[in-house]
């Protein structure tokens, strides 16, 4: 495997994190609206714990070049390699990326990167988002161990989308998903009665709030008003609807 470009390893060292090459296996269509990428070397070094996410050079115009977050959705050590859940229902660098990736296609990646992980101490746990989220949401519910109370609330883009998961006895999953219809990609009214209509277990739970920029806003004030305080509550925006990401991945913050 080649080295990773020197303004990748650049980034790395000012993010704190690691610079390395990985290679595609294969890219698997998982619904209308998900890519799984599998890719394949320094697994151990990039992939961090459940909810951690890679940064991965997607495309370069010039000395431009633009970088996209995946989180991870699983991991294998044993072979070196790891898979991302890439949403590839819209026109994107990132999607783009994904769509057209090949076994043996090499791309420089980041990681660790990421801060929002399992809370060990809460009673239940809450993810709520799109499906964007969803490599993250089952990775960190796969990562807990039984007598765990899990809620999923996703909204969809459509009906195949709604990915479930096999877990071990003594996880309890509730999972609603949402069908986004008519409705804008920033309209949080979907995801707003999904929540409404859920009877959050006893005890302190945390929730994890990911997908659309105002939709992610929105949902953390109705959080708020349910008696969650921001102790309890891991937001963090993937997109921007109307607006591409910046070329370092995140979306502009700016409401
Ligand atoms: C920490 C972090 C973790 C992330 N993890 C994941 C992940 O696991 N899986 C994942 O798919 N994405 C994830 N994202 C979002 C991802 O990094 C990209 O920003 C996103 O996929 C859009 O990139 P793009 O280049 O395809 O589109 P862009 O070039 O950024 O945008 C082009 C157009 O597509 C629209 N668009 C962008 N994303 C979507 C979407 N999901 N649905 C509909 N329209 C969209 C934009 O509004 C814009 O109009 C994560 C982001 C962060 C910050």
């Amino acid at each position: 495997m080649r080295e990773p470009l020197p303004g990748t390893q650049d980034l790395a060292r000012r993010l704190g994190s690691h610079a390395a090459v990985s290679r595609v296996v294969a890219t698997r269509p998982l619904s209308p609206s998900l890519t799984e990428v599998e890719l394949e070397g320094a697994a151990q070094t990039l992939t961090g714990q459940p909810g951690n996410d890679v940064m991965l050079l997607v495309d370069q115009r010039g000395t431009r070049m633009v970088r996209r977050r995946y989180s991870v959705r699983s991991v294998d050590l044993d072979a070196d390699r790891y898979r991302l859940w890439v949403t590839t229902g819209h026109e994107g660098v990132g999607s783009d990326w994904a769509r057209g990736a090949t076994a043996g296609d090499e791309v420089d990646v980041i990681g660790p990167r990421g801060k929002v992980l399992v809370n060990a101490h809460a009673a239940w746990h809450l993810f709520v988002g799109d499906v964007s989220g969803l490599g993250a949401f089952y990775r960190m519910t796969e990562s807990l161990t039984a007598p765990r109370q899990v809620l999923v609330v996703v909204e969809i883009d459509h009906p195949d989308d709604a990915l479930t998961l096999a877990l071990p006895e003594g996880v309890a999953i509730t999972g609603v998903f949402v069908e986004r219809r008519e409705r804008h990609r920033d309209d949080p009214e979907g995801l707003l009665r999904a929540l409404a209509a859920l009877v959050l277990p006893a005890g302190d739970g945390h929730a994890y709030v990911v997908g659309e920029f105002s939709v992610l806003h929105t949902i953390v004030d109705a959080l708020h008003d349910r008696g969650l305080d921001d102790s309890a509550i891991s937001p963090k925006s993937y997109w921007r609807a109307h607006r591409a990401n910046a070329d370092h991945g995140e979306p502009e913050r700016d409401r």
